[in-house]
């Protein structure tokens, strides 16, 4: 049996969006299922009027910040390049099959105003009619058509579609697909200009690019009979299709970067793991059959299934991807945690404060990167705050209760010297019972008092071990003070 060869084959139109990330990582997980599969890398660059400038560039960041590594592609070369399709158009392949289309009778030369043709194509539209437009180019021979361009006559050369009869195909996700020949439009295969459309180069490349399974977007599920019929009229082997339900942003609208949806790189930015929006996303339309929620990109290519896969659209659900994002951050091993989060504290933290000490408190409370500045900025800077927020019927705290307990907590820390956590820990149990109060009645005051904020990373203890002994006072008086003033 032969390899199987997918391709991932973006347009360098601008960001990377979501639902193009995820056709690129099923399109991988398909090739690498086969441990001899290969996935490859194509540029289509034939809508020369779309194309934007530094697009390529993000397309192959990010591939790579996601690891999905191509076996073959523009940059790396590879047996059956060149990879970019403006390139293949110089080598003259497109025209050379075109003709070679033709000349089977699967294509035809056309001299027709193509803005005629346009125009009644869309008054056909509006009235809901598939496209029928008879050429009257059809019946020139071969020869004739020929002699017209040597005259320099502009053309373009269209697909020949059978008037009766119907094309079907299996697709992987959509099953069997059945249309009549008589609904498929005539497209363009090659412009005046000499580049192809995307109806046949996609048909060029992925043959002679030994592509076995095409994944893609579903939104060309209704070409693909009439891709078929290219491959009939070359008496080439049709692949395996697998065409990707949308990823929606609710239940009507598609999540599209143009709608201001978050990108690839909008979603990094923020502080999400490309790991972890690899995993978020691989699980968009496609569920695995066990309960397990993260996957490693190596765990995802043993796991995926194209079976699995939905035909319906799949919502784009922020709060699971944080989660999950989360999860990723909590699994990792404080020492990468802490290289990974330290630009974000060092935005609001500058004192010479335990970095591990405060990324071991941030990594089970911070799911998302960018939220970690505002979560330690305390650290550097006590902040003014309402006594108000001593009361706290869960803790049974008020402004007295905790007024009490600061100053045994007052006291007590002066003496201690050894100020690790462990030690803080020790001595500062033995204020509850002393005190008769609730833990919490003695802790949470302790933690608001030295934190100045309603909710931090991390409890009392392991603030104040941060802190240090004097910061800690220095805090502790001007809470007391605070408090004293008011009751
Ligand atoms: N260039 C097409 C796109 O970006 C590729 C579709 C395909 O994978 O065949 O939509």
């Amino acid at each position: 049996m032969s390899e199987i060869r997918t391709r991932f084959a973006p347009s360098p139109t601008g960001y990377m969006h979501i639902g193009n990330l995820r056709t690129a990582l099923w399109a991988y997980l398909v090739a690498k299922k086969d441990p001899n599969g290969k996935f490859l890398l194509r540029i289509e660059d034939t809508d020369q009027g779309r194309l934007v400038e530094g697009a390529t560039d993000i397309i192959y960041e990010t591939l790579k910040q996601c690891r999905l590594q191509h076996d073959e592609g523009p940059d790396i070369g590879g047996p059956v390049g060149p990879y970019v399709q403006s390139e293949r158009v110089r080598s003259g392949i497109y025209m050379k099959y075109a003709k070679e289309l033709i000349r089977r009778g699967g294509a035809h030369y056309c001299f027709c105003d193509s803005e005629m043709i346009a125009a009644q194509k869309e008054i056909q539209e509006a009235r809901h009619e598939s496209f029928k437009y008879d050429d009257p180019c059809k019946s020139l021979t071969i020869e004739e058509a020929e002699a017209r361009i040597a005259a320099g006559e502009s053309f373009v050369i269209r697909q020949t579609i059978p008037t009766s009869g119907t094309t079907s195909f299996d697709d992987e996700v959509f099953g069997r697909v059945t249309v009549s020949n008589d609904t498929l439009d005539e497209s363009i295969l090659i412009k005046s200009d000499g580049f192809p459309t995307y109806n046949f180069a996609n048909v060029i490349d992925d043959h002679l690019m030994g592509i076995t399974d095409v994944v893609r977007g579903m939104e060309y599920l209704s070409s693909t009979p009439k891709y078929n019929l290219i491959y009939e009229a070359f008496e080439w082997e049709i692949p395996r299709y697998i065409h990707c339900p949308p990823v929606m942003k609710d239940e009507r609208n598609k999540l599209s970067k143009r709608n201001g949806d978050a990108s690839f790189q909008d979603l990094v930015d923020k502080g999400y793991l490309p790991e972890a929006i690899l995993n978020y996303i691989a699980m968009l339309g496609w569920s695995p059959e066990t309960e397990q929620e993260i996957y490693t990109l190596e765990e995802l290519v043993q796991a995926f299934n194209v079976k699995h896969i939905g035909k319906d659209g799949a919502i784009f659900d922020p709060v699971k991807l944080k989660s999950i994002n989360a999860q990723w951050l909590r699994n990792m091993d404080l020492d990468s945690y802490e290289a990974l989060i330290r630009p974000y504290v060092d935005q609001t933290v500058h004192g010479d404060f335990d970095r591990k000490a405060i990324a071991k408190i941030l990594q089970p409370r911070a799911s998302v990167l960018n939220e970690i500045p505002e979560m330690v900025d305390f650290f550097d800077t006590f902040p003014a705050y309402d006594n108000e927020l001593y009361k706290n019927k869960k803790m049974k705290t008020d402004e007295a209760v905790s007024l009490k307990s600061l100053q045994a907590a007052r006291e007590l820390l002066e003496h201690v010297d050894d100020w690790s956590e462990t030690n803080l820990h020790d001595r500062l149990m033995e204020l509850p019972e002393k005190l008769q109060m609730k833990n919490g009645q003695v802790l949470f005051p302790l933690r608001l008092a030295v934190s100045g904020k309603q909710f931090t990373p991390g409890g009392a203890i392991e603030i104040a071990a941060i802190l240090g002994k004097e910061e800690t006072l220095r805090r502790l008086d001007l809470s007391i003070a605070q408090l004293s003033a008011a009751v």
